[in-house]
């Protein structure tokens, strides 16, 4: 089967002027992974013959992630219908639904004995039902051998298939998180194929259906958004009832992909952090290198603590 990597033609453009070829800024790099940690988590990983997302979208935290064990889980194989231009994964003609991969998830979270997992998966436009149904099933295999950890689902738009709503809110995660990764007047370059209204009815009707469970959404920032923008998109999520927001710098994964429009000051990811917290948002990341599961597992602590004294402050 042939893979195509994502990429998309820069001859038009003057390359020099291209961020991607300039030294990034000290805040945003990283030292290569090495630790004790990394190598056996990686080993788990192989051993199940199970992707993950920190590896197929080059993530710049793995070695800090992965010396935890805090591996995110790709489900559904590893190439996408979509072909988002900020995105490393591969696109192509998608694998066979793989029907023992639920088991093996829950497997690896035993052995990785994780307290709180993350599963993300590609984009299956080409299934009837999303690829919803593999995750209800992760999140059951997970429930039935390691019932005390906590689940996280970063789940794609579900090509906009209604019976995915109902399976993914019938399956029960802790927290359902979908990116909404832009601001919408950048939705027709960066992540053609999505709906930015529909993203936000999907957070919605999740927690419409499920108020206990916790909703999330992240953005990225540098690919020419406007500070205004993002709050606004802000204002959108909190509108849909989103607790929990992130916010890391995008990071061109090369130079056929999206270029980067700058890069964001640490004093810009406070204000952004600030804003959000001053609308609502229950728990916020704002940093270079937030990324949907960085820190999830305490993250997801300090969510809850949040919630409580959020419950405790409107009963008085
Ligand atoms: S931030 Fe998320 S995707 Fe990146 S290495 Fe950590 S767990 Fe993996």
């Amino acid at each position: 089967m042939k893979h195509k990597s994502m990429y998309i033609s820069t001859s038009h453009l003057d390359n020099s002027k291209n961020l991607f070829y300039k030294k990034k800024p000290n805040w945003i790099r990283v030292k290569a992974p090495t630790s004790p940690g990394y190598i056996k988590t990686k080993s788990i990983m192989k051993n199940f013959n199970l992707a993950t997302v920190c590896e197929e979208a080059a993530c710049p935290n793995i070695g800090e992630c992965w010396n935890q064990s805090h591996a995110t889980f790709m489900i559904l194989g590893r190439i996408c219908t979509r072909k988002c231009t900020f995105c490393n994964i591969k696109t192509g003609i998608p694998e066979k639904l793989d029907h023992n991969e639920p088991k093996r998830v829950a497997d690896a979270v035993v052995k990785l004995g994780l307290k709180h997992v993350v599963i993300t998966s590609v984009d299956r436009d080409d299934l009837e039902d999303g690829g919803s149904q593999q995750f209800s099933l992760c999140i059951k295999e997970i429930r039935k051998l390691s019932p005390l950890t906590t689940i996280e689902i970063l789940t794609p738009d579900f090509q906009r298939k209604q019976k995915a709503i109902t399976i993914i809110s019938d399956s029960l995660p802790d927290v359902f998180n979908h990116n909404l990764e832009t601001v919408p007047r950048l939705y027709k370059e960066i992540r053609r194929g999505a709906d930015y209204d529909y993203s936000l009815k999907l957070l919605e009707s999740i927690k419409i259906k499920n108020p206990n469970v916790f909703t999330k959404s992240g953005l990225m920032v540098g690919l020419g958004e406007k500070f205004k923008e993002v709050c606004e998109v802000m204002n959108d999520m909190r509108r849909h009832n989103i607790d929990f927001l992130t916010i890391g710098q995008y990071l061109q994964p090369t130079i056929g992909h999206q270029p980067i429009a700058r890069y964001v000051s640490l004093e810009e990811f406070e204000e952004y952090k600030n804003y959000a917290l001053k609308i609502g948002f229950l728990m916020v990341s704002s940093s270079p290198l937030t990324r949907s599961s960085y820190h999830a597992d305490e993250d997801f602590k300090i969510l809850k603590e949040n919630h409580k004294k959020y419950l405790r402050s409107v009963s008085l």
